[in-house]
């Protein structure tokens, strides 16, 4: 048998920028024509805008066309969104976020297609293999992570084990029984999964690969990951929005930023505040255009999510496509204490370098008329202190919140999704 491709797509993972203009207007075109001509929302919200289909004659005309955002979303509540006839859905996921108003997306049979293929393309660019194991570790539920490793996994002819969050030792148990290869979740479950093994005394498995979402982990996290569980870990990016993990892409093994699937989507930079385009590397928040949604496709969606073009030519690994940075943070994390702007994974980034301190932290902010208190809780071994960690985070961070060290496993644990920012008002 010959070994197979590091590409899971190579003409669309290797396009030239002439090929990838050509594909994207078509996508574009076709996106107008059929939100125009089949969803009474879209047509009021480009109305408004005082926008129609004929006045977008080329990719540049994009600006043109409105935002969309998370609260065009909650407001069409439930389907409001939607494109095609009830009858060709398939399934649905959905996220609630902080106001509790769920975020619903809905999708075809194509849409389940176009999700395992960008899926796909992400196994394939970590290094897995037809045949694989993976092992799934997000819910199974309304949230978009377990099915979309899934319908991916299938496409891409892994062995998936669909293990779902929880019970620790029996994950353990799954990985080492059937030689897991791959570890699929969040970066904070796969923290857990190190603290307890350690905890137990238990052996740590051998897996080689894991593909980590829905939180931005700082590089020291990650090299803490990679290490304790002997792996290679990838940055998967993707939301509710676009239509799920994997979506938006992934980063390579080149590690040369994330790799966005643009034969399927469209990426702008802007800045949070104007919305106009801001220079390629300058940080700006991202916004993204479906070019091959069905049910809920989006146009021009602003994601919150902070970051910057850091490539439009060729990587090391070998794709062309645009590259972006890990995404630095959200537009609504940005902690601003005594003029200086950061945010939670800087803090994060911080406190790892520290020998002896864990993956469990929390940022908690008071604020007092309009002025920000910081405190950072942290777990770590014994021998590290308050002061240690202060004076760290003061080194790092260019200010001096006070740092409280708790004993392993004494911080509360959130299933998922790990929650690192409490807001008090004091
Ligand atoms: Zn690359």
């Amino acid at each position: 048998m010959s070994t197979p491709s590091q590409y899971w797509n190579e003409p669309a993972e290797t396009m030239s920028v002439d090929e990838r203009a050509a594909l994207q207007w078509a996508g574009l075109r076709r996106t107008i024509d059929h939100v125009w001509s089949n969803s009474p929302f879209y047509r009021r919200h480009l109305e408004a805008a005082g926008v129609a289909p004929g006045d977008i004659r080329s990719l540049e005309d994009l600006r043109r066309l409105p935002f969309l955002t998370k609260d065009h979303f909650r407001a069409e509540y439930p389907l409001g969104m939607l494109c095609v006839p009830r009858e060709h859905l398939r399934e649905m996921h959905m996220s609630s976020g902080s106001t509790g108003t769920p975020v619903v997306m809905a999708y075809t049979d194509a849409d389940i297609d176009q999700w395992a293929e960008c899926m796909a393309r992400c196994y394939r660019m970590a290094g897995l293999r037809p045949g694989d194991t993976i092992q799934i570790t997000p819910t199974f539920g309304l949230f978009n992570g377990g099915f979309g490793f899934y319908h991916g996994a299938r496409k891409a002819g892994l062995f998936a084990i669909p293990a779902s969050s929880g019970n620790t030792v029996r994950q353990v148990m799954l990985m080492r029984d059937f030689a897991v290869r791959g570890l699929m979740g969040v970066v904070s479950y796969a923290a857990r999964i190190i603290e307890e093994l350690d905890a137990k005394g238990l052996a740590l498995p051998d897996l080689g690969i894991g593909i980590f979402g829905a939180e931005s982990f700082s590089d020291a996290m990650r090299r803490r990951v990679e290490q304790r569980l002997n792996l290679r870990a990838f940055d998967i990016y993707g939301m509710t929005e676009t239509g799920g993990v994997a979506t938006t892409g992934m980063d390579c093994g080149a590690r040369q930023g994330l790799h966005v699937w643009d034969d399927h989507y469209l990426t702008e930079v802007v800045d949070p505040v104007t919305g106009a385009p801001v220079p390629d590397g300058t940080l700006g928040e991202v916004v993204f255009t479906s070019l091959t949604r069905e049910a809920m496709p989006v146009l021009r969606y602003r994601t919150s999510d902070l970051t910057r073009v850091v490539g439009r030519g060729r990587c090391a690994c070998g794709r062309t496509t645009l590259r972006l940075d890990r995404i630095q943070g959200r537009c609504d994390d940005m902690l601003i204490v005594k003029g200086v702007n950061f945010f939670p994974k800087q803090v994060e980034q911080a406190l790892m370098e520290i020998p002896g301190v864990l993956p469990e932290y929390q940022i908690v902010i008071t604020e007092t008329d309009g002025v920000c208190d910081i405190r950072v809780n942290v777990e770590a071994e014994e021998g590290v202190t308050g002061f240690v960690v202060e004076k760290h985070l003061k080194e790092r961070l260019g200010f001096s919140p006070k740092g409280d060290v708790f004993k392993p496993g004494t911080l509360p644990r959130s299933e998922g999704k790990a929650r690192r920012v409490f807001r008090r008002t004091a």
